[in-house]
């Protein structure tokens, strides 16, 4: 499927690499600063668990840490996804999905630079992204 190829111009694609770099490096930055969040939240949930007879903490302390694995995980998918778009462009293949090799649409595209699927793949196996 080579039809694809110029669907965006160097300019294009210069542009939106640009972009999906400032993403990763925000999203790493997001992930820094919900880590730090949530060791502040702890603390206080110590603080206030002495009040309280200290009944929660082991499960305070355990719900935290499942937290902090979904949201690593997600987190990680992403700067993953990121990286690969950034694959894709540098091979040419930035816009098809990489799993039916269909043209991923224009809109998705707009709302999801890093998607590296078409809708239908990706519904049908994770749920996309917010921001
Ligand atoms: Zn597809």
């Amino acid at each position: 499927m080579s039809f694809q190829n110029n669907r965006f111009s160097e300019k294009e694609l210069e542009k939106i690499k640009n972009c999906l770099r400032e993403q990763s490096v925000r999203c790493g930055r997001q992930f820094l600063n919900f880590k730090q969040s949530l060791a502040t939240h702890q603390e206080h949930k110590e603080h206030r668990s002495e009040d309280l007879g200290g009944c929660t903490d082991s499960g305070a302390a355990a719900f935290n840490q499942h937290v902090e694995v979904g949201i690593s995980k997600v987190y990680s998918d992403l700067v993953y996804q990121i990286d690969r778009a950034l694959v894709a462009i540098d091979a040419r293949t930035y816009g098809i999905c990489e799993n039916c090799e269909l043209p991923i649409g224009d809109r998705r595209l707009k709302a999801i630079p890093w998607a590296t699927k078409c809708i239908d793949c990706e519904t049908g196996r994770t749920p996309q992204l917010r921001n």
